[in-house]
């Protein structure tokens, strides 16, 4: 059975069940006046997500607003299915997005490059969404839900040029899609998602910068669940990014990028290992997001050296 649970005043997590892995994909209806989804993880999560929304009460058709923190597969990619059965929800995405939900070819050519087709499996089919459904947004702008609940749309950039948060008035929360990175295991870890070609450091470390200035009492985050220690986890996200950086960098100087691809490697494993437990997140983290990770931060040392 779907696994939800109200993390907030009328914001409740659905476990999306994401690549069939507990406790990896979160996404949220927000229940007010209006309602909306922040969201609707892959084509294959599809039914999942529709089976939390009527638990929670709600039906599919009273939903307003797919609001997409980022156009990354496992968060977007069941958006263009999902709205068959929502006919007055607009698909809220940032503004250098929502070409590619509209046409989703390059989209799904990047993530075959990048992880390989095995992957395309698991997320499923992406169907392509209207123009006139979507709604590109950008920094600044507002969607009110309801009197005291007002979303407000924060650019991200860092994990992905086209991130974004959504800031939530009524419980003063924030949720992050991978802005931040992937906290799992009952919050005992937090690991920033540094995916090629989209990673850069500086901007990562800005964007993480400015969504502390919001003083947030909840981060909901996309993997996995509601935090209230909002400070520690973005102080601890900057010291981590810096410190992978530290290694890459000094280690490219000795051993060259295969060395630092090596002890970068190494550094991420020695702090996934408290989810080894949770035997098939773990073996997804350790394929999936070490690779994705690592590659993400060779590209973006050699990027460097390049411009340099
Ligand atoms: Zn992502």
């Amino acid at each position: 059975m779907v696994d939800i649970k109200e993390v907030a005043e009328n914001i409740y997590l659905i476990d999306n069940q994401l690549y069939s892995i507990p406790e990896w994909g979160s996404v949220y209806l927000i229940n007010e006046e209006k309602k909306a989804l922040v969201d609707t993880g892959p084509t294959t999560s599809v039914n999942v997500v529709l089976d939390g929304i009527k638990r929670v009460g709600v039906s599919p058709e009273e939903i307003d607003y797919l609001i997409i923190t980022h156009i990354h597969l496992d968060h977007a990619g069941g958006a263009g299915v999902l709205i068959q059965d929502m006919p007055r929800a607009q698909v809220a995405v940032h503004h250098k997005g929502a070409r590619h939900l509209a046409n989703p070819v390059k989209l799904v050519d990047g993530v075959r490059v990048a992880q390989g087709e095995e992957i395309m499996a698991k997320l499923g089919e992406v169907v392509p969404i209207e123009m006139k459904r979507l709604k590109p947004v950008s920094e600044g702008d507002v969607i009110k839900l309801g009197e005291k609940q007002v979303l407000r749309f924060i650019e991200a950039p860092g994990h992905a040029s086209h991130e974004l948060c959504i800031y939530e008035s009524r419980n003063n929360g924030l949720f992050s899609g991978d802005a931040i990175g992937i906290l799992v295991a009952e919050n005992k870890v937090l690991v920033p998602v540094t995916p090629p070609p989209s990673f850069d450091l500086e901007l990562y470390l800005a964007t993480l910068k400015k969504l502390m200035t919001l003083e947030a009492s909840a981060l909901y985050f996309a993997h996995f669940g509601i935090s209230n220690q909002v400070d520690e986890n973005l102080k601890l996200a900057m010291d981590k990014l810096q410190a992978w950086a530290n290694i890459v960098s000094k280690t490219l100087k000795e051993d060259g990028f295969d060395g630092a691809a090596a002890k970068l490697k190494a550094q991420l494993y020695l702090e996934l290992e408290p989810v080894r437990k949770m035997a098939s997140l773990y073996k997804y983290l350790t394929d999936g997001i070490i690779t994705l990770n690592v590659a993400g931060y060779m590209q973006y040392y050699q990027d460097k050296y390049e411009a340099n």
